[in-house]
């Protein structure tokens, strides 16, 4: 039989039958490519042709007790992994190269080392005296973490078989080599057969493993999306570059809530981390300016209060800019168009700038009152009243939703200093001492209240 050459995408894994300029599973540019096909082998007869083992069924009342977990002793890790690691579990850590996963990762382990967890850190990506530098730059050399350099799958799963380690972290998938597969390091088919063996590893041998890999932007290389589905963990780091903050975000989790957020800082000693997101997405606000509202959110099981910006300016364009920074695009375009359709308030001709401060991205829905109140205040030239905070979630009639977990963003508000609310009318929010509320029940309402006649 002939070999057909097949296609797929190194971003999201999707398999294609011919090569094209755009993949249509997640629309990225250039990133198809050519995959070698796996070797047919003998042919294949059916599953049932060969007697299994019988495997043991339980019924749906069996009591399961819950797996033991580690701590690291790091409250914004421990958060995120759902209350600690879970033994025997494989977790991949995403995020742009040069982001700081390294040095998050190689703290983690010393942390984890000397809480008594046997920790080797394999390095495909620098040689081990690279490593040992960055060690003791962060201070950890003493930590009794085991390291190695080394890229061949075989080999690295032979010394942990022989080792037995509780966690073993390999930095970074990309770099792995299967030799059972047929193509270059890095590209769909190796990465996807390195994790499959990586995490099959982790749940015979009872080692949790943590893989790093590299959100890529072109095509060659195939990026961390291609093995989420086989992962129990997957968690993502954000920031920007030039930021000193950096987000750690549980995407997926079998073993805890996703959503979680753990937020950190890069400091000259390695990532410190922020017990208190709240003070310090708001302790870059200077006095109120238009086009600033701080909108009260939850990033997994905690509130945090952040800062949206907003501006709004004659545009010299036809068609004029909508640009997002932390927030979902499509959404700023429905909130402009509510405030257009139900209060009469265009946006045509207008550019329009929306920025989330901190280099935090926001997810929520109970955002679009924040924005809403962001964009007036811009186009109004009117700053909002001070500590106010703003959040509730507006319907495509110009009716406001309460927001889930009122009461904690509330409280939250009021923990920092705030004085008032506008949240929509309903959504349960028990006692908050010394915090006025402002409750609209619709936009038209909400917009008469904050900023007049409009
Ligand atoms: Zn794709």
């Amino acid at each position: 039989m002939a070999k057909t050459p097949s296609f797929s995408c190194s971003a999201c894994g999707a398999s294609h039958t011919r090569w094209s300029g755009r993949c249509d599973s997640c629309g990225e540019w250039n990133t198809i490519v050519q995959e070698t096909p796996l070797s047919a082998g003998p042919a294949k007869k059916s599953l049932g042709g060969k007697r299994g083992q019988p495997i043991a069924l339980s019924d749906l009342s069996t009591e399961e007790t819950p797996p033991p977990r580690t701590l690291c002793g790091v409250e914004e890790l421990d958060r995120v992994l759902g209350g600690g690691l879970v033994p025997a579990s494989a977790l991949l850590v995403g995020g742009d190269p040069g982001i700081g996963k390294s040095t998050l990762l190689l703290q983690a382990a010393a942390r984890f080392a000397r809480n008594g967890i046997k920790t080797i850190y394999v390095s495909g990506e620098e040689a081990s005296a690279q490593v040992r530098m960055r060690a003791r730059r962060l201070g950890l050399e003493e930590s009794p973490v085991q390291l190695a350099a080394e890229t061949n799958l075989r080999d690295i799963l032979t010394t942990l078989e022989a080792k037995k380690p509780g966690l073993a972290i390999i930095d970074s998938i990309q770099t792995m080599w299967a030799d059972n597969v047929d193509s270059a390091p890095g590209s769909v088919s190796q990465v996807r057969a390195a994790a499959h063996e990586l995490t099959t590893f982790a749940k015979r041998h009872g080692v949790s493993i943590i893989m790093v890999g590299h959100v890529t932007k072109e095509g060659q290389i195939a990026g961390p999306r291609v093995v989420e589905h086989m992962v129990d963990t997957v968690l993502y780091f954000e920031g920007e570059r030039g930021h000193q903050f950096r987000i750690l975000r549980a995407v997926k989790n079998r073993f805890g809530p996703a959503d979680e957020i753990g937020v950190f800082e890069m400091t000259g000693k390695g990532l410190a981390q922020v017990t208190n997101p709240s003070a310090l997405f708001l302790s870059e606000r200077g006095t109120p300016s238009p086009g600033s509202a701080v909108f009260a959110g939850i990033e997994g099981t905690r509130p945090v209060l952040v800062e949206l910006q907003a501006l709004v300016a004659p545009s010299p364009h036809s068609q004029p800019r909508r640009t997002v920074v932390g927030w979902d695009s499509g959404r700023l375009a429905m909130i402009l168009a509510v405030l257009e359709a139900r209060c009469g308030i265009p946006f045509a001709g207008l550019d329009v700038y929306l920025n989330v401060a901190g280099g935090l991205k926001i997810g929520e829905p109970a955002a679009d009152l924040a924005v809403a109140a962001a964009l007036l205040s811009a186009r109004e030239d009117t700053a909002l009243p001070a500590d106010t905070v703003v959040f509730g979630e507006i319907s495509l009639s110009g009716a406001l939703r309460p927001a889930p977990q009122t009461e904690n963003r509330l409280k939250e508000a009021q923990k920092l200093g705030f004085t008032s609310a506008i949240a929509p009318a309903g959504g349960k929010t028990g006692t908050v001492a010394g915090l006025t509320l402002t409750r609209p029940s619709d936009l038209v309402g909400f917009v008469g209240e904050t900023f007049g006649a409009g």
